[in-house]
């Protein structure tokens, strides 16, 4: 199975697309058919993780042998995980969390950043690529140091990071610019995410620039998420979760779920759909925002528009204006139309606003947006706390409270999946601020001891590790530099 972009383009192998991560047209690489499961459900009941992972990621990453995939699956999902589940999923309060934050960086972003510098290199290796690979990425504070923990001091790479200087939680930001490793870069921008990501945008689609890095002996790559390679092992843990639920006894095989999905870049959500697509029962899409809602406005009208203040909110790595994955979205309900995608997008790229037809939003009738406000959602995090002793992160809390809000509008009790994305740890101060006031005097790091007393969860060695760790990274730059401190930091 190949990938096509979502403006037109010839199609390219998986590994190719993994490879270039946009494609040369600016569009996004989509299958050129979503495959099947093949596999029964209570088949996938009985596998772990990683069987689970090899089953679902061979159908989209056709071009892999079967040992290159079963070689980057079992790199990328052990020990670095705190528990041999991987992805626990917890029964709270009438839903099932399911906890996407186990790895080395304590958030989602490690369920596919862990894999993708395999997969990457793999990648490199089938196409018979000399260069060193620099991988670009724009992040909103999670996938930054995500993909710095995959990425550090691996071969034939380097890794350079663009994160909004005032935009990111102290304990994000610490997480970055401690981090070690001779191929890496970190860099503070003096803008919001998507003035780093519009940066970034700018950067690959430069032909100029990539002529200069070849004849330096390098290219450039993305592990923002709309790599395909970051976005199938997202479709892996739908899968797994539905089978554990099976092997519970909480549902039947075929049963029908929905899953609630804290949305930023519509990338874990859109992984949610292609599971769907590929023919796990799920129902609803439930599309959680923060008061960034550009997409709860975007499922109800039908206008998507980016023009409007950026919120900086407690969920930091949902503060998005423009959802990059949506464009698959759109292709995809466009009737897989090239020209019809390409007139929208470019309207977005030149208005900020784009409408779609009736008819396409007729095809949006599996998704269900909504949002919570800054209080809401720490409402939601102390409501939780005291019927459950749970603590939930800032961004699962968005999730949470729209599920809420949901279930209020339409009675529907189909058991719900909540896509837990961050572990509470990362955002202590919100979080400790929601289920009291009188916390807010001390320090980040006496907040994470008091968080574990309330929780009962040991503190995460993510935690530990930065909390006396040098600080490596210093460097600041304005929206208008990030090309220089790119060429300064390959010596160009
Ligand atoms: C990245 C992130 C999100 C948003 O995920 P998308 O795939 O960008 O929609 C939500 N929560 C947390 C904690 C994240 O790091």
């Amino acid at each position: 199975m190949n990938y096509k972009s979502t403006r037109g383009g010839a199609e390219v192998t998986a590994s190719q697309a993994i490879l270039k991560g946009l494609a040369d047209d600016g569009g996004l690489f989509v299958p050129a058919e979503i495959p099947s499961l093949d596999h029964s459900l209570e088949e996938f009941a009985a596998m772990d993780y990683r069987q689970t992972a090899y089953q679902v990621m061979k159908l989209f990453l056709t071009d892999f042998t079967e040992e290159e995939l079963k070689y980057c699956i079992d790199h990328a999902y052990d020990s670095k995980f705190d528990t041999p589940e991987i992805a626990p999923i917890r029964k709270k309060d009438g839903g099932f969390y399911m906890e996407l934050f186990h790895g080395s960086t304590i958030a989602f972003k490690d369920m596919a950043l862990s894999i993708l510098p395999y997969l990457l290199t793999t990648s490199a290796r089938k196409n018979q690529v000399s260069n060193d690979i620099v991988i670009l990425t724009a992040t909103s504070g999670d996938t930054g140091k995500a993909a710095l923990a995959g990425f550090a001091d691996v071969s034939g790479t380097k890794i350079i990071v663009f994160y909004p200087k005032d935009g990111v939680s102290p304990i994000q930001q610490r997480q970055m610019v401690t981090q070690k490793g001779e191929n890496t870069f970190v860099v503070g921008v003096d803008g919001n995410f998507d003035d780093c990501q519009t940066g970034v945008k700018k950067m690959f689609g430069d032909k100029k620039l990539a002529e200069e890095l070849a004849a330096a002996g390098y290219q450039f790559s993305s592990a923002n998420s709309i790599n395909i390679g970051r976005l199938t092992p997202q479709i892996v843990y739908y899968v797994y979760a539905y089978g554990q639920l099976v092997k519970r006894g909480e549902i039947k095989a075929g049963d029908p779920i929905n899953a609630v999905v804290p949305t930023g870049n519509f990338g874990n959500i859109l992984a949610a759909y292609y599971a769907k697509l590929a023919g796990l029962p799920i129902a609803k899409l439930i599309c959680a925002s923060n008061e960034n809602k550009v997409l709860y406005d975007f499922f109800s009208t039908g206008v998507y528009n980016k023009n409007r203040p950026f919120v900086l909110t407690n969920s930091p790595s949902m503060d998005i204006l423009i959802s990059s994955n949506l464009e698959r979205l759109i292709y995809m309900i466009a009737g897989n139309d090239a020209d019809k995608n390409s007139r929208l997008m470019k309207e977005l790229g030149e208005k900020g606003v784009y409408q779609i037809t009736e008819e396409m939003k007729a095809r949006l009738s599996d998704f269900y947006g909504n949002y919570a406000t800054e209080e809401e959602t720490g409402a939601r995090i102390k409501s939780m706390y005291e019927a459950e002793g749970y603590v939930l992160d800032t961004h699962t809390a968005v999730a949470s409270a729209v599920y809420e809000k949901y279930r209020a509008e339409t009675g529907d009790q189909t058991t719900a999946l909540i896509v837990s994305t961050a572990s509470p740890y990362k955002f202590t101060r919100s979080v400790l601020n929601s289920i009291d006031g009188k916390y807010d005097a001390m320090t980040d790091f006496e907040m994470a001891d008091t968080l574990s007393s309330l929780s009962k969860v040991p503190i995460p060695a993510a935690i530990e590790e930065i909390r006396t760790a040098p600080v490596l990274h210093k460097c600041v730059c304005g929206v208008s530099e990030m090309e220089a401190m790119v060429k300064s930091f390959l010596r160009m």
